[in-house]
């Protein structure tokens, strides 16, 4: 069994980094950020530096002992491709995925750039689903260097949606998560930016995933776009 995780697109959470730093408008009211801050307060080992950026070695191993399969969401609490995260730990990371081959990996990072660059360093197992996040027209660039990998599985999460984003270049992509901000503050999302997204899906034969629209209290506002719910996967390598 894994770390069981409330994120409705994955089963469970591994985390052999903790801690971050914000590189753009979506991190302003970043989940792993007041998560840290709660773990390091109940005194939880893995967070005594908070969230400040951490490797966690003793927890490379864990995806090993999961017999199940599951969908196993890397890093929830970190950005694996994060500046301060040298490539051998990076390999490392990639390594236990690869031995892990029962496990679907989702790997989702901000730092596209990053990410393109160290692509021909990296052994890309079937397992693995790479994915960026854009939350606006300001970030669409990320898709390109997502595209640039050889991740045989690429996913977009589109999360906190903070603007419409018309004309996005979907060609490689085979997946696209779309979800409203939540919790205090929340900043507001509308409906029409999420039906063009999802006819564009539509258009382009990609699987969309609607995971919530979010708000001061996302149980309330739940996940119904149209009057039902929109769970499509990747089928490739699924
Ligand atoms: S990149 Fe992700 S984990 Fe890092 S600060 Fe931004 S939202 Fe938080």
């Amino acid at each position: 069994m894994g770390l069981k995780s409330a994120i409705e697109w994955t089963e469970s959470t591994w985390n052999p980094i903790t801690g971050c730093t914000k590189i753009s408008q979506g991190c302003k009211f970043c989940y792993a950020e007041r998560m840290a801050e709660r773990l390091q307060a109940m005194g939880q080992a893995n967070y005594r530096n908070g969230f400040r950026l951490t490797l966690q070695p003793q927890m490379l191993e864990l995806p090993l002992k999961w017999k199940r399969p599951q969908r196993v969401f890397v890093n929830s609490m970190s950005d694996l491709f994060h500046e301060g995260v040298l490539l051998d730990y990076i390999q490392r990371v990639f390594d236990i995925m690869r031995r892990a081959d029962w496990h679907r990996f989702q790997v989702l990072t901000k730092r596209a750039d990053r990410l393109a660059d160290l692509d021909s360093f990296l052994e890309w197992p079937h397992n693995v689903w790479m994915g960026v996040s854009v939350e606006s027209l300001d970030h669409v660039a990320r898709i390109d260097h997502l595209r640039r990998t050889r991740a045989r599985v690429k996913f977009l999460s589109l999360e906190p949606l903070l603007g419409p984003l018309p004309g996005l270049n979907l060609q490689g992509i085979d997946w696209v998560i779309v979800g409203g901000e939540s919790g205090p503050g929340a900043r507001p999302i509308e409906e029409s930016w999420i039906l063009d997204i999802r006819d564009q899906c539509r258009d382009a034969q990609v699987a969309f995933f609607f995971k919530q629209w979010g708000g001061q209290n996302k149980k309330k506002t739940g996940r119904l776009l149209e009057g039902r719910t929109w769970d499509e996967m990747p089928t490739a390598f699924a």
